[in-house]
């Protein structure tokens, strides 16, 4: 008799995490005790509009008594979420614009790079999601037809030079269906760079298998750009998903969003992007957090992470410091925010306050500036 060695199908893992997804109170309760503003937002959530799901991985990182845990802060829905603060908007950063939105999927609003939203699910859906209004709800995962116009106007217009694979979540979708969308993509040839946005390392790290890596690396250069925000997300699972898509040869890069009572301080940042780093994850944004409608109470004044920046600087080594950006709201793009090292500025010298505080003067060129003998654009 022949013996049957059964391996184990490495998508299991991460299909049954999807499938067991916490979306329901008595589900919740189970895990956590629930506050009454938790059990109010998620039967809100549940109710419809902006859904709850959670992983039972992700939701096992959460502490069951204490309501202010850095997890629960992000995954389980509150009271608060039916308020309305000044400003608050459905589509901060105008992706429905028809300036923006130049394809069924594609947001453009930059000359060279855009964003391909390649399904609407994920595996948690953060509370302060800045695509709130449509996640969950707005038909699943796209199919290839689906996609067309969006890879018919890439091919059009050869200025974009670079694509975000985001969604929802990208890595929710089969590796046959990942490998589908990057192989059109790669048909385009205008197209040097894709990036695949996707916070499954930090959610669902048993996505990142060894299959995925493979499929992902096919179609190099890929970046992927993940989204851990606290240390406590930064478990050895979680961790060892990174190293595993740096071992296939991609960079990647983290976008945090700065949020009230998470990690709204230097020392919590500060550990999050020291233990990145060990695991070759380049902290690439700050992110101020978008006025989402039903965010306002995670969001922090600017100035906070104004301070955090300043706090940092110098503290920090070069490669574990991001840059602080505002997106600025009705879609006009990223703006980077820095706390003024310059004290004062003369045609002699600049003045400058480092990171200890000490002023040290800076002696100006008096010369005429030379010009590079390759510069093309005259500028
Ligand atoms: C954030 C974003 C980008 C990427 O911006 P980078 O500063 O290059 O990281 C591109 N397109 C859209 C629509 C975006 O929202």
């Amino acid at each position: 008799m022949i013996d049957v060695v059964r391996l184990p199908d490495p998508d299991a893992a991460w299909r049954d995490q999807l499938r067991r997804g916490v979306r329901t109170v008595d589900a919740l309760e189970a895990a956590i005790h629930l506050t009454e503003s938790e059990r109010e937002g998620a039967l809100r959530a549940i109710a419809g509009g902006f859904p709850m799901a959670i992983t039972p991985y992700y939701l096992s990182l959460a502490d069951r008594d204490d309501p202010r845990c850095p997890i629960r802060l992000q995954c389980v829905p509150r009271r608060e979420e039916g308020e309305a603060s000044p400003g608050d908007m459905e589509d901060p950063l105008g992706e429905e614009d028809p300036r923006h939105a130049v394809a069924p999927d594609l947001v453009c609003r930059y000359p060279d790079r855009a964003l391909l939203l390649v399904t609407d699910r994920c595996s948690v859906y953060c509370r302060f999601c800045t695509r709130s209004r449509m996640v969950g709800s707005d038909g699943g995962a796209r199919s290839l037809d689906g996609l067309e116009p969006a890879m018919k106007w890439l091919e059009a217009n050869p200025q974009v030079e670079e694509v975000i694979v985001s969604g929802g979540d990208p890595l929710t979708l089969s590796d046959e269906r990942i490998g589908a969308v990057l192989s059109r993509l790669r048909r385009i040839r205008s197209i040097g760079v894709v990036r695949v946005a996707t916070r499954t390392p930090v959610t669902l790290p048993m996505r990142i298998t060894d299959a995925l890596c493979r499929t992902l690396a096919r179609f190099h250069p890929i970046w992927v750009m993940t989204h851990f925000n606290h240390p406590a997300e930064c478990t050895d699972e979680a961790m060892a998903a990174c190293e595993r898509l740096a071992d296939h040869g991609m960079p990647v890069m983290n976008q945090a969003v700065l949020l009230s009572g998470v990690n709204s301080c230097a020392c919590v940042l500060e550990k999050l992007f020291r233990r990145l780093v060990r695991s070759r994850v380049k902290p690439y944004y700050l992110l101020q957090c978008d006025p989402v409608s039903g965010t306002g109470h995670l969001r922090t004044r600017t100035d906070v992470g104004l301070r955090i920046v300043e706090a940092l600087q110098g503290r920090l080594s070069g490669i574990a410091m991001p840059r602080l950006i505002l997106d600025a709201p009705g879609g006009e793009g990223k703006v980077p925010l820095s706390p003024d090292f310059v004290v004062s500025r003369s045609p002699d010298e600049l003045v400058v306050r480092t990171w200890r505080g000490v002023d040290v003067a800076y002696p100006e060129r008096r010369t005429e500036e030379l010009r590079p003998r390759t510069c093309a654009c005259g500028s």
